[in-house]
Parts: structure tokens; C-alpha cells; sequence
């Protein structure tokens, strides 16, 4: 697996090079909106740290990313009237990822609706 792009995108955003709308923060992760959103309140919850993905990821950044994803998964059910979320995380180009900084995507569900196409 390839090593750690300290300039992959998520990293500039983590830096505020780039700019991002974030919508939660503690020590160890940040969750920020999705910029192309899939469905109403699409955010993504990254680790502060450096980790590629999944396969990258030590049981604490795994146990810190995935406590704040349940946390923020009640919060978008209530904040977008959502009766469920799908949690959605790629690995490597192969398994969809895009971007190399372990990320989580939140997604509100509402009954019987789509997720819009990536893009
Ligand atoms: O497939 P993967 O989950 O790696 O895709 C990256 C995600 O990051 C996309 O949903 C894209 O819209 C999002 N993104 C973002 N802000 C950026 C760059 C990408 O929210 N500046």
C-alpha cells in the first residue's frame, strides 16, 4: 500500500488550506460537509491524524473516527428529519476511494429515497 500523502486534500483541509464547511470537532477527529453531497446533510468525519484509510488505521483512530460518526448520526437524524443514515468508507482506488485520508461519509436517509450519483 502506498505511504501517507501529507498533502492529499483532507490533510490541506485539516491545516485550513483549503476551505471546508465544519460542522463538528474534538482531539482527535473533525466532520465537515460533504462538497458534492449525495443526499441533504452529507458529511464526511476524518481523523486529525494521519491515517490513508482503513487498512492504514490503528484501533484508535478506527474507535475515535466511529464515535464521532454515531454521534453525528443521531444529530443529522434529528437536525434533517432523516429516518436512518447509511455509512459509507472506500479503501484504496480499487475499493472507490478518491481521496487518501480515512474518511467516513454520513449519509441522511429518508424512506424510499436515492442517493444522488457521486459528481
Ligand atoms: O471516494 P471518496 O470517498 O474518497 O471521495 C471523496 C469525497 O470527498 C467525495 O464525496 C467528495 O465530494 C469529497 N470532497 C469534499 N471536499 C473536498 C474534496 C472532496 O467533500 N475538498
Amino acid at each position: 500500500m502506498p505511504d501517507y500523502d501529507p498533502d492529499n486534500i483532507f490533510a490541506k483541509l485539516l491545516r485550513g488550506e483549503i476551505p471546508s464547511t465544519r460542522v463538528y470537532e474534538d482531539d482527535d477527529t473533525l466532520a465537515f460537509m460533504d462538497i458534492m453531497p449525495r443526499a441533504d446533510g452529507h458529511l464526511l468525519v476524518i481523523p486529525k491524524t494521519a491515517c490513508r484509510n482503513l487498512l492504514d488505521a490503528s484501533p484508535e483512530q478506527m474507535a475515535a473516527v466511529m464515535r464521532t460518526v454515531q454521534k453525528l448520526s443521531h444529530a443529522v437524524i434529528k437536525a434533517f428529519g432523516a429516518d436512518g443514515v447509511t455509512v459509507q468508507q472506500f479503501n484504496e482506488a480499487a475499493g472507490g476511494q478518491e481521496v487518501f485520508h480515512l474518511h467516513m461519509h454520513v449519509l441522511p436517509r429518508k424512506e424510499g429515497d436515492r442517493l444522488r450519483p457521486p459528481g
